[in-house]
């Protein structure tokens, strides 16, 4: 396993001294990169990538990448608003892009780029092609295809990690940090939307037929032994919405890297919550009052998890059951 050490030189100085990096990244960046699960994870990393070793006293160089990075990200920006004039009514994800961009050369102080080089690596997010008249067009691609432009632009291979923190940069900007890893207080009052009778967590598609792994006593996957499986696994292709199987309000809504990954939870009435993990993106917040059926969260395989693959657990009163006894 490797972290990008940038990334990890970053974390440090964020745990370092967390309230000032907020403070200097609202004023002076304009764009949140706080990011508690990557910090987490990356600090638990530390002993076998730094060796034990920590610079505990990053903070005014770290200053120095704040501000670097801001004058970076202005001609990034600048190269954006130019393609996206040239796009039919098409836009490019701009916090994407510096996340990409933040997550390769974050504390890269001795690196200058011209401008020649964001219009290159902005071009990477895009595909170009011709119209019946020869007329050019200009489209957004996908991340998975961006990624691939990139390592060919910069010649250097964009890890998984770089995915992942790409990924942790991108959702907590797009759908803000702060409450991600808060649990909200759901008053009983406002569970009006529960009817007590669960759907299909996949609407139309009937999930008897897709089960991976039942819950229960099973083979440890990842070691000796057996382990209880706390919830039901239902595999679907990466992106498959996911249904809310009651309306309830919406718990968390956490992005981790370990573990469950991306997952949430519903609180519906009688005492009963839903989980559904390993999800590719998280559609709504805490706090949120979801209906029956509501699309909450796409399938993935995020966290600790060896495909794409929903699991989904049913806590009565704070306890896991068996989902197939509630599930219809
Ligand atoms: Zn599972």
């Amino acid at each position: 396993m490797a972290v990008n050490p940038l990334l990890i030189k970053a974390a440090v100085a964020v745990a370092t001294d967390k309230r000032f990096w907020i403070t200097l990244v609202s004023i002076i960046v304009g764009f949140l990169l706080v990011i508690t699960s990557v910090v987490a994870v990356i600090i638990n990393s530390f002993s076998f990538i730094l060796g034990g070793k920590m610079d505990i006293g990053a903070s005014a160089q770290y200053k120095e990448y704040v501000v670097e990075m801001k004058q970076k990200f202005d001609g990034i920006e600048s190269e954006i608003t130019s393609l996206n004039s040239k796009m039919n009514g098409e836009t490019l994800e701009s916090e994407h892009i510096k996340a990409v961009f933040y997550t390769l050369y974050f504390g890269d102080a001795k690196t200058n780029f011209d401008s020649a080089f964001y219009k290159r690596f902005v071009n990477c997010f895009v595909s170009r092609g011709k119209d019946e008249d020869g007329k050019e067009i200009i489209k957004p691609v996908g991340w998975t295809e961006s990624y691939i432009n990139i390592e060919n632009l910069t010649g250097k291979s964009f890890s998984e990690n770089h995915r992942n923190n790409v990924g942790e940069l991108y959702y907590n900007q797009k759908y803000g940090s702060s409450k991600s890893d808060e649990n909200y207080e759901v008053d009983n009052s406002e569970i009006d939307n529960s009817t007590g009778q669960y759907g299909s967590p996949f609407i139309g598609i009937n999930w008897r037929n897709y089960i991976t792994s039942e819950y229960g006593m099973r083979k440890n996957p990842t070691g000796i032994g057996e382990k209880m499986h706390t919830g039901l696994d239902i595999g679907m292709p990466k992106g498959t919405p996911i249904n809310a199987v009651d309306g309830g309000v919406v718990l968390y809504a956490k992005r981790d890297i370990t573990g469950y990954g991306y997952h949430l939870a519903i609180e519906h009435a009688s005492g009963i919550v839903t989980l559904y993990a390993h999800c590719s993106e998280l559609l709504i917040s805490p706090g949120q009052k979801v209906a029956k059926g509501e699309v909450i969260a796409k399938v993935g395989t995020t966290g600790n998890s060896t495909g794409n693959h929903l699991h989904i657990e049913f806590l009565v009163n704070g306890k896991q059951q068996n989902p197939i006894k509630f599930l219809n």
